[in-house]
């Protein structure tokens, strides 16, 4: 393989029982702290942290000086767009972006064409991945208003989690908007120990100032058509929902100062309801939406610096349970259509850690690369294992647990422009930023699926597998 030269041999012979691999020199991440130490690999789990100088036998040894090693990311928020919208993305191509931004796990969301929302087609979308996928993955169920009843089929090996979207495209076929529709989904999935995934914007608020308001084509005025008012709305309605039937529930893409405030308010009043903020919310604003126009249009809108020090606040606070990429790409043609046909949406799974790793030190220059580091890891890989079922498994650097983790240059500063980006439409909103900390090298259960330290980035196979959920987590934190 060309990265043999960068893996040089372990001392392996000498030793009864060497290990598959050996990472030396690392700084580990791991829930009780950074420290350095060694990891060792076999049979694609973590079996040892070893002492720092140890030397154990290993059959390959994987030299992490200056690097931080840190759980592979769970991204428990993307859209991969197989089957039906393979022209955006697909999983070669997604799982090369995820695997380039040390992502090991993604979650893909059910809004596909067509959508996944009957429990006898899973196992027909994780055939059509299969082979094609560096990163393991599991799926988000999708339910429509003439579907809420599948979801008694939905067991525990093919979703834990179910994707409501209280708003969508005017044409798109899974928005619930009729509430007593929503009631009852709410009332069964906490029947069925089922979490709620929610893009919660009330839609009825939108079509009212959609027939009120002039039509606009204008970039400026997109943040004032989709105001956050309809996420405010939702949020409250959400929150009424969670109060009356218990049902775990995880608000993605949260977006204004207002609903952060109303979600921990009710997490506080010990309601079984989390949230999600993604890296756009921290990165960017309504201004960038009017400066960059196309590329930046998205569902929910980017909001106001405030809003962004709100999402900031209460996510240094712990008030934020994961943070997740939204990975949702367009083709540029599709972007730059007519403002009212242009999808949202944005590719961000690759940008995901260092975007937050990024927003996280330029805010906070006075917090060490270490602290800084073991937050990411519990909002980007613990809570969303434990939010999803995956706690046994993965999220964590701890013996027993899949060796799935990224070596982390946290110090490194470089440029992201669009050569780098893995995504098939071709594109990044990061174009031109300047990151600080750069993934260097993803490994997933033991295998190396991403070697980006030479001049030319190196993948791995793609045998990335679906994951059975050991139970449905109906708590908060699992
Ligand atoms: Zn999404």
């Amino acid at each position: 393989m060309p990265a043999a030269d960068r893996l040089s041999a372990g001392s392996d012979g000498t030793a009864p029982r060497a290990h598959d691999l050996l990472v030396i020199h690392a700084r580990v991440v791991t829930p009780e702290g950074v420290r350095r130490a060694g990891v060792a690999v076999d049979g694609g789990r973590i079996t040892a942290l070893t002492a720092p100088d140890a030397r154990p036998a290993a059959h390959r040894v994987l030299d992490a000086a200056g690097r931080h090693l840190l759980p592979g990311v769970i991204d428990s928020h993307v859209h991969f767009r197989t089957p039906g919208l393979t022209h955006k993305e697909d999983w070669a191509h997604g799982s090369r972006a995820a695997a380039a931004g040390g992502v090991t796990t993604v979650i893909d969301m059910p809004n596909t064409r067509p959508p996944l929302t009957d429990p006898g087609e899973a196992a027909a979308k994780a055939a059509l991945i299969e082979g094609t996928s560096l990163v393991d993955h599991r799926f988000h169920f999708g339910v429509t208003e003439q579907t809420v009843d599948r979801l008694r089929d939905l067991t525990p090996q093919l979703a834990t989690s179910v994707k409501v979207f209280m708003t969508g495209h005017h044409t798109a076929p899974h928005v619930i908007r009729d509430p007593a529709t929503l009631d009852r989904i709410f009332a069964l999935a906490a029947e069925r120990g089922l979490r709620l995934v929610l893009h919660a914007e009330d839609d009825g608020v939108f079509t009212l100032l959609d027939a009120f308001l002039t039509p606009s084509d204008s970039y400026a005025s997109y943040e004032s058509r989709r105001p956050r008012t309809g996420g405010i709305v939702a949020a409250a309605r959400v929150i009424e929902l969670v109060r009356r039937h218990g049902t775990a529930t995880h608000v993605v893409h949260v977006s204004s100062a207002e609903e952060s405030d109303l979600l921990r308010a009710a997490a506080a009043a010990a309601l079984p309801l989390t949230h999600e903020v993604t890296a756009h919310h921290l990165s960017f604003t309504a201004t960038d939406t009017r400066r960059q126009g196309a590329r930046l249009r998205l569902s929910p809108a980017l909001r106001t610096a405030h809003d962004q020090d709100r999402l900031w606040a209460a996510l240094m606070a712990g008030g934020v349970a994961t943070i997740g990429s939204d990975h949702a790409p367009h083709t540029i043609e599709e972007k730059i259509r007519p403002v009212p046909d242009a999808p949202p949406g944005l590719p961000g799974t690759q940008e995901l850690l260092t975007a937050v790793h990024t927003g996280m030190r330029r805010r906070h220059p006075e917090l060490p690369a270490d602290e800084a580091l073991l937050r990411i890891a519990r909002l980007a890989s613990a809570t969303p294992a434990d939010l999803f079922g995956l706690a046994g498994r993965k999220g964590r650097i701890l013996p027993g647990l899949d060796a799935d983790f990224v070596l982390f240059d946290a110090e490194r500063t470089w440029c992201m422009s669009a050569e780098h980006a893995r995504s098939k439409c071709g594109w990044s909103a990061y174009e031109g930023w300047t990151f600080t900390g750069r993934p260097d090298v993803t490994v997933r259960r033991g295998q190396v699926i991403y070697d980006g330290r030479g001049a030319h980035p190196w993948f791995g196979a793609p045998d990335g597998s679906w994951l059975p959920a050991e139970a449905p987590a109906p708590g908060p934190q699992g």
